[in-house]
């Protein structure tokens, strides 16, 4: 049994009142780990450390703030298969993908910021004899809460840029996959970030988590979780005026034209519909597909979703790993039952995956595609989150944009033609912050990120996210003969 411990002040520590919560192996159902049940105590404790921190770490160089986060970076990179198979472990994605993906991407968004912090340029407006020139400065402690689907991945992409630029942390991953963040704080202790410049707290969302955003200390919230929570928080920390940074839902389309090149948007669909079990904010969960196209299409998107391998995320053979828990896992299964019982056609999938051996305790789910359900079903209009799209058919270009924006999410959306002009009008028509012409899941580390409609409020990546954890000052001098 592993004991997770919070990161404080520099050193990891049990949970003050010693309250625990059971952490889980979706692969085989069993627990795993214990990890704090954290409270306003450590929070307190957490808060005078950073507070202690906040003014040797604000007057630090920018290149010596980076050199830390590199230092932190090459720690991970030297214990990378460790990191992978904690993440596996934890979350039950194919360690294939937390080895390629997660690990790999939570290092390049330490390098990346520590770069571009660098390279971030200060405004400077001259009028007659008065020069403004526009510093940015940190805001102080700041908060992060982060999701489950890509732990350690979005812990860096929050933490990155905030430290960087000279803030001290209070981060919370989420409770159901705390080890990556447990390893995340060793590596600092070994990379010897000064102590209480970054405090990792785990527990409850409900109990640290609303603690973290209501605390007055705390100057900013930066939020990636699902909608629901993301509005809670906003109202919760509208109390102190922090800044707020909200990333949440999607129920992205993708719109596949008879134009389109079917080899490429065929191969990307699968990864777009199934990466990480179709767990991931940006998958396009509902499929149009113009109608010449149609049936062809259905066939062969069947025929490979079939081929998909589910079962042990240590297996190498793997594509599909385990649902991170049984709720979630449940809450899959309710909505392809409603949508059996109103009218969707299963094309394949459809129910819970059984595995023999080591995992046959474990929780999986069957890619899942299904048909001739309307656009107001519930399926077509709730994030599902899991292995699971929906097929539908559209005439014209009109039509193909009423459909993707019946919605009130506005994450990503995906388009496939090879018409240059339609896919140029249909993305400036198309209601989402992120979109993805004939690809998917391609990302510059300096493009803004973010939902719009329900899906986000404001934007992390490259200078957006340096904006949110500094405030500008203005520095207004005249000067005389
Ligand atoms: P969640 O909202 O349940 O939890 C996210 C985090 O918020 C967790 O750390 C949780 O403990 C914490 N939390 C929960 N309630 C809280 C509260 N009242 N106050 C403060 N913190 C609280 O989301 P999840 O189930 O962990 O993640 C899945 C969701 O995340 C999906 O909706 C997915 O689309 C979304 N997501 C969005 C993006 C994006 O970039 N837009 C990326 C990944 C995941």
């Amino acid at each position: 049994m592993i004991n997770i411990q919070n990161y404080i002040d520099g050193q990891l520590y049990d949970p003050i009142d010693q309250r625990y919560l059971d952490v889980w192996n979706p692969s085989n159902g069993k627990i795993y780990a214990k990890c704090p049940n954290s409270n306003n105590q450590d929070l307190k404790f957490a808060i005078s450390s950073a507070k202690n921190a906040f003014n040797d770490w604000s007057n630090l160089n920018q290149n010596d703030r980076s050199d830390f986060l590199i230092s932190i970076a090459k720690q991970i990179q030297i214990e990378h298969k460790k990191f992978a198979k904690a993440e596996s472990i934890d979350n039950g994605k194919p360690y294939s993908l937390s080895e390629k993906l997660d690990i790999p991407r939570s290092i390049k968004n330490l390098e990346f910021f520590s770069k571009i912090a660098n390279e971030a340029k200060n405004d400077i407006y001259h009028q007659k004899d008065i020069i403004s020139h526009i510093i940015k400065q940190p805001l102080g402690i700041v908060g992060t809460i982060s999701p489950w689907n890509l732990p350690l991945y979005l812990f860096t992409w929050k933490i990155a840029p905030a430290l960087v630029t000279g803030n001290c942390v209070i981060a919370k991953p989420s409770e159901i996959t705390p080890y990556t963040a447990y390893l995340f704080a060793k590596a600092c202790i070994k990379a010897k970030l000064p102590k209480g410049v970054l405090n990792i707290l785990h527990g409850k969302g409900t109990e640290i988590g609303e603690h973290i955003v209501k605390n007055n200390e705390i100057k900013a919230i930066s939020f990636t979780g699902g909608t629901t929570t993301g509005k809670e928080i906003a109202i919760k920390a509208s109390q102190s005026l922090k800044k707020i940074s909200l990333e949440m839902g999607g129920k992205n389309p993708v719109l596949i034209f008879n134009d389109c090149n079917y080899e490429k948007m065929i191969n990307s669909l699968i990864k777009s519909s199934f990466l990480n079990q179709g767990q991931i904010c940006l998958a396009g969960s509902r499929i149009y597909v113009q109608n010449k196209i149609y049936s062809q299409f259905k066939k062969d998107f069947v025929e490979k979703v079939n081929k998909l391998i589910t079962g042990d995320p240590f297996d190498s053979k793997t594509d599909q790993g385990a649902i991170v828990s049984i709720e979630h896992l449940n809450k899959i299964d309710a909505y392809v039952k409603h949508a059996k019982k109103n009218g969707g056609k299963i094309l394949t999938g459809g129910e819970i995956k059984n595995i023999d051996g080591k995992c046959s305790s474990g929780w999986y789910y069957k890619p899942t595609v299904i048909e001739g359900l309307s656009q107001t079903s519930k399926v077509n209009q709730e994030e599902i989150f899991g292995p699971v799209v929906t097929l539908n058919r559209f005439d014209n270009d009109n039509d193909a944009i009423e459909m993707a924006n019946n919605t009130s999410y506005g994450l990503a959306s995906i388009i496939w033609t090879e018409d240059i002009n339609k896919a140029h009008k249909l993305a400036e028509l198309v209601e989402s912050g992120l979109v993805w012409v004939n690809c998917w899941l391609e990302r510059d580390l300096r493009t803004p990120f973010g939902g719009i409609k329900n899906s986000g409020f404001g934007k992390e990546g490259g200078k957006y996210a340096i904006d949110f954890f500094t405030q500008d000052k203005n520095i207004c001098t005249k000067y005389y003969d």
